[in-house]
């Protein structure tokens, strides 16, 4: 997978996440942490958010079958 791709695909996640209002508050979530996590032997792409308002922790998980540990270590390395 090229890293364009994984920008789009890491892109489209924030979009999920910036959609999604904090459950206690209404604010908005921020990323904190970003991994790849293996569960059942898939890749998920696990990220930590809180809200930028309250503090709330929400995790989401996005099912990311072709996104490697490397090629996160690529995008991290990035930042
Ligand atoms: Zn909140």
């Amino acid at each position: 997978m090229i890293l364009t791709d994984i920008m789009k695909f890491i892109e489209s996640e924030y979009k999920v996440i910036n959609n999604t209002p904090c459950e206690i508050c209404g604010g908005d979530y921020e990323a904190d942490q970003l991994e790849i996590l293996l569960i059942d032997d898939v890749p998920f792409d696990v990220c930590q958010c809180s809200c930028c308002n309250c503090g709330h922790e929400k995790t989401f998980e996005f099912y990311a079958p072709f996104v490697t540990e490397n090629d996160l270590k690529n995008i991290t390395n990035l930042n």
